[in-house]
């Protein structure tokens, strides 16, 4: 019998550990991870010709065209859903033509059957920057561990360093106060048309408590798909 193949939707503000949970799902349970975040990032980096486009967009804190993003994420889910059951989204979709051209998607033949779950991780906007301001990230290509200067159960072993790659540790250029702060209003503002987009279309939305440990945060989402 062939498994069911299911997208998980990581939906939270910056900051709220999306990334660093489906790092750890993606450790543990074996599934794949987008997160569009770095796929802009490693854009950028690799100086394509999307990356030209939207270095200065990101670096302001605002968000990048929906066309780009939702291009981009189509071609990545054919691609897994070759190999994989279990994919799951964080930072995606953002905006509601972002929701809309999603639903699309899944209406095609490709994607029949395919489950999807929505997570709402929730956060107060004070710890959140708190934490961004106190981030550190690895810029090694397919690494991308998240460090803290702030919080000791994140922070590196070797101080500035990753402990997976060694890497120089660096702080990414919207986790600027001024980015912080555009980033955190863009969020509630798409947050709310998302929410209601989706309570209007009967989705249903679990909702993770994000202030705690990243394994209290684990064991809590695993309850969830009930794997406790
Ligand atoms: P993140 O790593 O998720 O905080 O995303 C960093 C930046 O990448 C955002 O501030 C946006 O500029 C861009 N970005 C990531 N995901 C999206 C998206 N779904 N739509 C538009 N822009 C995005």
């Amino acid at each position: 019998m062939s498994q069911q193949k299911k997208i998980f939707i990581f939906f939270g503000p910056p900051g709220s550990g999306k990334g660093t949970l489906s790092q750890l799902c993606v450790r543990e349970l074996g599934w794949s991870q987008l997160s569009t975040g770095d796929l802009c990032r490693q854009n950028i980096a690799e100086k394509t010709e999307i990356g030209k486009q939207i270095d200065l967009i990101i670096q302001s804190g605002k968000l990048i065209p929906d066309e780009l993003m939702i291009g981009m994420v189509e071609g990545w889910m054919i691609k897994q859903f070759e190999s994989m059951h279990v994919l799951l989204l964080d930072g995606f979709p953002r905006t509601i033509a972002q929701a809309q051209a999603f639903d699309e998607m899944l209406e095609k033949d490709l994607f029949e059957d395919v489950q999807v779950q929505i997570v709402l991780f929730s956060l107060d906007d004070k710890i959140i920057e708190e934490r961004l301001t106190g981030r550190l990230v690895c810029p090694s290509k397919g690494c991308g561990a998240v460090y803290s200067t702030k919080d000791l159960h994140f922070a590196p072993q070797k101080e500035g360093f990753c402990d997976r790659c060694s890497a120089r540790l660096v702080i990414r250029p919207d986790d600027s106060p001024a980015a912080i702060k555009h980033r955190l209003e863009l969020y509630h503002k798409h947050a709310n048309e998302l929410i209601a987009y989706y309570r209007n279309r009967g989705n249903s939305m679990w909702e993770l408590e994000a202030n705690k440990p990243l394994d209290e945060l684990y064991k809590d989402f695993l309850a969830l798909i009930g794997c406790e």
